[in-house]
């Protein structure tokens, strides 16, 4: 059968273990199986559940008896799989992988590929839709304090109808108004809320629960093809039989794009309210930040967890008073211009600083701010493929502009 770029359609697994095991259906896992039984790809970069469900690992699977230990989705995951391609499998220079990619995964990898440190032709990537992940220390307090739960007892999180639910293992469900949750600091990462992309369109397809209506409802999961890698690898995998496909119903494709723009709207909401008050130069920015910034303590955190801080010889490292690692606490405000303006044509607002930061500095929101003018000046969205030049990596001439 011919898959072509923009093709849609309903899937499930054609194996019953995997089917049961995998988050709608199992598709992604039984792509990932079929991919390296067949020696197209030599690894699967995905996630599997650690002690429990608020414990996401990374994993490097080689094996294609092992893919079904990752089938299932880990709404706690806040990982980004960029650094591990990037940095412990050296780009994919030798390698070639499938990796699982939420959209934030997939525009770090992309904006890597644009910069020459994962290669491109070697990565295949299977994008997962994503509504947004949650802090998991944050996540078990309020499990405890709001739902009055025991979070060992939870099975499953989901957002449906405008709620977070929690379901445990003895079938009940309880649920509070995200809004409401998020508006006492709870839920979804502040990132997440301000995430731009829920359907990962820079992914080679995207697979996830909106829009699946039926009697495939829970049992499936919706497939979008977005390149010609995606299209030649969903042929295959129909082809050799290992997934079932169905046409989607047309009312399904519908409830799907109007969740999508309604969750995108959200996040332009909340970008807004996040950079109100600032008009997003960088000094301007760091001058409206410099108490929060003050508070660091220099641990580097925040560079290690990026996934785009890729120098090897880190010129934070240099031998001046401001930069040797503790040489000044709180850290010099150059330290954080100097990662400010590293950050500024490339932050994909993957919340991997905020999330490790100590002193609960926002750094995201304020990368993600002066981002944000350098999408209104240049027209260049960070995370995309596009032949335009980089703001500050190259000069603009009249073919990339
Ligand atoms: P499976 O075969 O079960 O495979 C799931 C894959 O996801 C595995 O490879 C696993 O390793 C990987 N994975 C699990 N957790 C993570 C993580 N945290 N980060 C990266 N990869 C991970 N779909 C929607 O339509 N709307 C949503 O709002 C939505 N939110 C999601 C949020 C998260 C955090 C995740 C991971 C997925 C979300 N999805 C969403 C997608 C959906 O849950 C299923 O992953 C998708 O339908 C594919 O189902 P499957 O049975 O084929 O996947
Ligand atoms: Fe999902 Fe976006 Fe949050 Fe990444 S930043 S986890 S893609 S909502």
């Amino acid at each position: 059968m011919a898959v072509n770029v923009g093709d849609k359609c309903y899937a499930y697994s054609a194996n019953a273990e995997i089917k049961e095991k995998g988050e709608y259906g199992g598709v992604v896992t039984t792509i990932m199986k079929y991919l390296l039984e067949n020696n197209i790809v030599d690894a699967v970069v995905a996630v599997e559940e650690g002690c429990d469900i608020y414990d996401a690992v990374p994993c490097l699977i080689t094996d294609p008896e092992d893919v079904i230990k990752s089938a299932g989705s880990i709404h706690c995951g806040t990982l980004n799989l960029a650094k591990f391609v990037s940095k412990y499998l050296d780009g994919c220079r030798d390698m070639k992988i499938a990796v699982t990619c939420k959209p934030c995964d997939a525009m770090t990898i992309t904006e890597l590929m644009k910069k020459g440190k994962i290669i491109e032709d070697n990565v295949i990537m299977i994008g997962v839709n994503c509504g947004g992940t949650m802090s998991p220390v944050p996540t078990i307090q309020m499990i405890e304090d709001v739902y009055e739960l025991n979070p060992k007892d939870v099975v499953k999180e989901e957002i449906a109808k405008g709620s977070l639910i929690m379901e445990t293992a003895d079938g009940e469900e309880k649920g509070f108004k995200i809004g409401e949750l998020e508006k006492e600091g709870m839920g979804r990462r502040d990132n997440c809320q301000r995430c731009e992309l829920k359907i990962p369109s820079n992914a080679d397809m995207a697979l996830g629960n909106w829009g699946v209506i039926g009697d495939l409802t829970g049992k499936a999961t919706f497939v979008e093809v977005f390149s010609e890698k995606g299209a030649d690898v969903l042929s295959k995998v129909i082809e050799a039989g290992v997934i079932e496909t169905a046409e989607p119903i047309p009312k399904g494709v519908e409830i799907r794009d109007k969740i999508n723009n309604f969750m995108l709207k959200e996040s332009a909401e909340k970008k807004a309210k996040d950079m109100e008050g600032t008009t997003g130069d960088i000094i301007d920015v760091f001058h409206a930040y410099a108490d929060e910034f003050s508070k660091c303590m220099k641990c580097y955190g925040c560079r290690e967890a990026c996934p785009l801080c890729y120098c090897e010889d880190c010129c934070l490292e240099a031998e001046g008073p401001e930069w040797v690692p503790g040489g000044y606490t709180p850290a010099a405000p150059f330290f954080h211009l100097t990662r400010m303006v590293h950050m500024v044509d490339a932050c994909t607002n993957c919340g991997q600083c905020t999330e490790v930061c100590p002193c609960e500095i926002p750094v995201a929101k304020v990368w993600d701010t002066v981002n944000n003018k350098v999408r209104e000046i240049y027209g260049y969205v960070s995370g995309f493929k596009s032949d335009d030049c980089i703001p500050f990596t190259e000069y603009p001439t009249k073919d990339n502009r």
